[in-house]
């Protein structure tokens, strides 16, 4: 196990590029080599001090300030080009991490409140959240065009700041053909990620298809 306590720009970018070659081997069959495209971040455990149960998490149990619309979440981040309108980084759904996870769990942890000592950084720095642009407690609505899609880290990061200070970078970018990995989705879950939640991956799979085509 490595402990990782914090992670830069470079970092988001690096694990990016890690999960994309291990992605495209499982999708060509060979998870001999997509175990070893993990393997430089294999067993990194998140130690730092975001925590999904102090901040996001609350937000979303307590408040219901997100969005429950699962489609019209994945809607916010095809139309971001799954990519953070904060740090303007690459964004993996975390439907497909979680793939990954179940595919080698070893590897990449999991854990659905993103503890610390349980999940691997992996999903504080790719999996993309849809917030509010003008917040929910402020009269804005639960709409495509007051949604932004952030990473989890940078959500968190940026929850002591008024929503409204953010600066939104824009939305998907021309020529870039970044697509969160949702290419290979199908063939993760084929390869055997959908065996431990079929039902989970099956919706994520058919939403992503059905909004994508
Ligand atoms: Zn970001």
């Amino acid at each position: 196990m490595v402990d990782i306590v914090t992670f830069d720009a470079a970092d988001v970018e690096r694990y990016a590029g890690i999960l994309t070659g291990a992605v495209a081997a499982v999708a060509g069959g060979d998870l001999v080599s997509a175990a070893a495209a993990l393997q430089p971040i294999a067993g990194e455990v998140w130690m730092g001090r975001l925590t999904a149960a102090g901040k996001v998490g609350n937000r979303e149990a307590v408040a219901g300030v997100r969005p429950r619309n699962e489609s019209l979440r994945a809607q916010v981040f095809i139309r971001d080009g799954f990519r953070c309108t904060y740090c303007g980084g690459r964004a993996v759904p975390r439907c497909i991490l979680v793939a990954v996870h179940d595919l080698f769990p070893d590897a990449v942890g999991y854990d659905v409140h993103y503890k610390r000592g349980k999940i691997h950084p992996v999903f504080w720095a790719l999996a993309p959240e849809a917030d509010h642009v003008v917040a929910h407690s402020r009269g804005g609505p639960n709409v495509l065009g007051n949604l932004t899609t952030l990473h989890a880290a940078c959500n968190t990061r940026k929850s002591d700041l008024l929503i409204d200070d953010m600066p939104p970078v824009g939305f998907a970018r021309a020529g870039d053909d970044w697509d969160g990995l949702t290419s290979f989705y199908p063939a993760l879950v084929a390869a055997g990620a959908g065996v431990t939640r079929p039902a989970y991956h099956r919706e994520w799979v058919r939403r992503y298809a059905r909004l994508m085509t």
